[in-house]
């Protein structure tokens, strides 16, 4: 599922692309991909985009936001295998299209999705901030500080790790990162959080965002469904040092990666670099 770095560089590049562009038309292909638009179904989705030029692309957490003149924002969950790209032509729609955002002067936003668990949610002027997922979100993490990220911590028991995939405490980060993250920081995924000192939870903080950092810079990470809006892979799968490398060996130490089952994913650690 793409996390913080693969949305940013979804974001980064469909923006200079789009902004500036009318939708013409939503043409909503499976109506299951609008889970909030309620009785009214696509009518109202589409009452809310079409005509609208699209003023910004950017990134909230895991969502991919494109922002509208007038104040509306198009919420997009990757997901699993969600996609957002460019097409210049829309007949016949691109394979896998369940939503497409038809544009003035042709070709459009194509929302394609093999699994089907992305969606799509539009939203009139201020309504974003009625949607309890998105108002419960927690802070960016390359936008805060140590100081600020320290205290996140205080207040739970909880594994470090499922605390860090929490969206409500911290935003953006799912098991890659966090397992890496863990790994850089010498911290075990298992390590109760608040137990946590405040000078390790600042080396942590430095770590989060020096992975996130560098992954955006690589274009994210492919494992398997993940590509850019030009349908490249991300090349940050290839600086790994933990993540999916359980049984190899942990490339500081030595020692054999262990494979643990925390908050019902699974994470890798290093039992010689990394502790409670
Ligand atoms: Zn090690």
């Amino acid at each position: 599922m793409p996390e913080l770095p693969e949305v940013e560089t979804i974001a980064r590049a469909l923006s200079p692309v789009l902004t500036g562009r009318r939708i013409v038309r939503a043409l909503v292909l499976d109506p299951s991909v609008l889970p909030n638009a309620g009785a009214a179904g696509a009518a109202a989705f589409r009452a809310l985009t079409e005509g609208r030029v699209i003023t910004a692309v950017r990134r909230r957490a895991k969502l991919c936001l494109i922002d509208l003149s007038g104040g509306a924002i198009v919420a997009v969950h990757l997901k699993m295998t969600g996609r957002l790209s460019v097409a210049d032509a829309l007949d016949p729609p691109p394979a896998r299209a369940r939503l497409i955002f038809a544009l003035e002067g042709g070709g459009g936003l194509v929302f394609s999705d093999l699994r089907r668990f992305g969606s799509c949610r539009a939203f009139a002027p201020g309504a974003i901030e009625g949607w309890e997922f998105y108002r419960t979100l927690g802070p960016e993490p390359l936008a805060i500080g140590a100081f600020e990220f320290i205290p996140l911590f205080a207040k739970t028991s909880r594994a470090i790790k499922a605390a860090l995939l929490d969206q409500r405490v911290i935003a953006g980060i799912g098991n890659i990162y966090a397992d890496e993250a863990l790994f850089r920081a010498g911290i075990r995924p298992e390590a109760k959080a608040n137990a946590i000192s405040p000078e390790r939870l600042a080396v942590l903080h430095a770590a989060v965002q020096a992975v996130l950092t560098e992954a955006v810079e690589a274009g994210g990470s492919t494992i398997r469904d993940y590509r850019t809006p030009e349908g490249i892979e991300g090349a940050f799968q290839h600086h790994f040092k933990v993540y999916g490398r359980a049984g190899q060996k942990c490339p500081a130490c030595g020692k054999k990666l262990v494979a643990a089952k925390i908050a019902a994913r699974t994470s890798t650690y290093c039992p010689g670099c990394q502790k409670k």
